[in-house]
């Protein structure tokens, strides 16, 4: 085991799943992915994909064809649902420090995006679909899983990429439901070009125990988020959209016009579920990656972000020696960098779901004095910055430099 690159595989073809695949195999590595869908697919709603997110996609040599459609963000909004600022942060800076843009992304581009680079190595890179993982064994030379149709598989490492109630994880951590947040998220996509919503525009809006967030994902293309505290579990009887519309009625233009852009089956719904960090991810020849290892609220949009970031490093860490240790430096670096994020991202959410007038006064105001002074700054050097270790400003694509000059010509007109 310490003379040839170990066979690898992997439980989940989702965006960490795929990312692993793809890092893995750049580094001749031989793949295997399990994915218990009968298709490959990431469908639905839309991403916020930050620098750090953009820099592991250029690491991974897809940067590219992502901001084909993808825009570039230039000014995130944080504010009331009456359109009071707290803060606007210009994340278009970050291409002049970083190299790379934020973006924002539907899911199925990146998807799509991330399988297309790993069908260039099918020889060495096998994606089965419609093949969930039951279960896994170890011992002293490898691991072999167990698939739903019966069938099981040899390799050297296995990788459970199956997202937070996965069959690996259940397999090293047993069987702990994930934590309900308290609050409910509808997502949907409107077709709209609105002269509120120019390329590059994100918005979080906060009201009483609820909240709205949208972005443009593609030319035209909306993407949009509500979240709203009640019960797990439910359903939505009725027009779901008129209800929302109901929810949000007053709110900042032009979330009325959004919500009427959305075809009603295009919403989607969802609770919204985390789990404290883990002290262990993995054991033997085993590991966890994504949201399987540390699932993270939407509230920092760090989720798929931090799923790259741990291809990227799960890849240098496996590099042909002792695959078992390699497979612990891999957790100890990735559980050190994702455990305070889950946190943060749990109090947000928490700072969301408040409904007291007096409470959602003191939010106003704490954010009004916090997020531009220190919140920015402190989610920059701690989310943002990390990934330079792959990049540097001068080291950036040709889209991501295009991208930036758009977004420098873009900004010279807005003023
Ligand atoms: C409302 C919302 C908004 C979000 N917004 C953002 C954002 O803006 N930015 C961001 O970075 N992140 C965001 N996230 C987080 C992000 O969606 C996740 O972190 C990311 O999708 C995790 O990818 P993953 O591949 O680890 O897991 P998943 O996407 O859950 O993929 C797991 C895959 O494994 C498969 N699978 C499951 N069980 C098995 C099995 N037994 N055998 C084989 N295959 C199996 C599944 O079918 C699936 O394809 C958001 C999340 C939510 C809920």
């Amino acid at each position: 085991m310490t003379d040839r690159p170990p066979t690898v595989l992997i439980s989940g073809g989702g965006i960490g799943g795929l990312a692993a695949a793809l890092a893995l195999r750049q580094r001749g590595i031989r793949v295997r992915v399990f994915e218990r869908a009968a298709e490959l697919r990431d469908g639905g709603a839309g991403l916020h994909i930050w620098t750090n997110g953009t820099i592991a996609l250029q690491r991974l040599g897809v940067l590219d064809e992502v901001l084909d459609t993808a825009p570039v963000q230039h000014t995130t909004h944080f504010g009331t649902w009456r359109g009071d600022l707290f803060g606007a942060w210009p994340v278009g800076d970050f291409i002049d420090r970083y190299g790379c843009p934020t973006i924002a992304v539907e899911r199925s581009v990146l998807h799509r995006v991330l399988t297309a680079a790993l069908s260039k190595y099918s020889a060495d890179a096998e994606i089965r679909t419609g093949a969930a993982v039951v279960g896994f064994q170890q011992d002293a030379d490898g691991v072999t899983v167990e698939l739903s149709d019966g069938d099981r598989v040899r390799g050297d490492v296995l990788i459970g990429a199956d997202g937070i109630n996965g069959a690996v994880r259940t397999g090293l951590l047993g069987t702990h439901p994930p934590r309900y947040t308290g609050y409910i998220a509808w997502r949907g996509k409107a077709q709209l070009r609105h002269a509120d919503i120019p390329p590059g525009t994100f918005y979080a809006l906060f009201g009483p125990g609820t909240r709205f967030t949208f972005y443009d994902v593609a030319p035209g293309v909306v993407h949009w988020m509500s979240v709203a505290n009640g019960e797990p579990g439910g359903r939505d009887d009725g027009d779901v959209r008129d209800m929302l519309a109901r929810r949000h009625s007053g709110w900042m233009p032009p979330v009325a016009e959004i919500l009427a852009a959305t075809a009603p089956e295009d919403i989607i719904r969802g609770d919204v579920l985390d789990r404290a960090p883990d002290r262990r991810w993995g054991t033997g020849r085993v590991t966890l990656l994504g949201d399987a290892a540390h699932p993270i609220t939407f509230n920092i949009g760090q989720g798929a972000c931090q799923a790259l970031e741990d291809a990227l490093v799960l890849s240098e860490e496996l590099d042909g020696t002792d695959p078992v240790a390699a497979l612990r430096r891999y957790e100890r670096l990735r559980r050190a960098r994702t455990a305070g994020m889950q946190r943060v991202a749990w109090r947000i959410g928490r700072l969301g779901a408040v409904e007291h007038p007096l409470l959602i006064r003191l939010r106003e105001l704490g954010m009004r004095m916090v997020w531009p002074r220190l919140v920015f700054r402190i989610a920059e050097r701690d989310q943002i910055a990390y990934a330079t270790r792959w990049s540097s400003p001068k080291q950036s694509s040709s889209a991501a430099e295009d991208a930036a000059g758009q977004h420098l010509s873009d900004r010279r007109s807005m003023r």
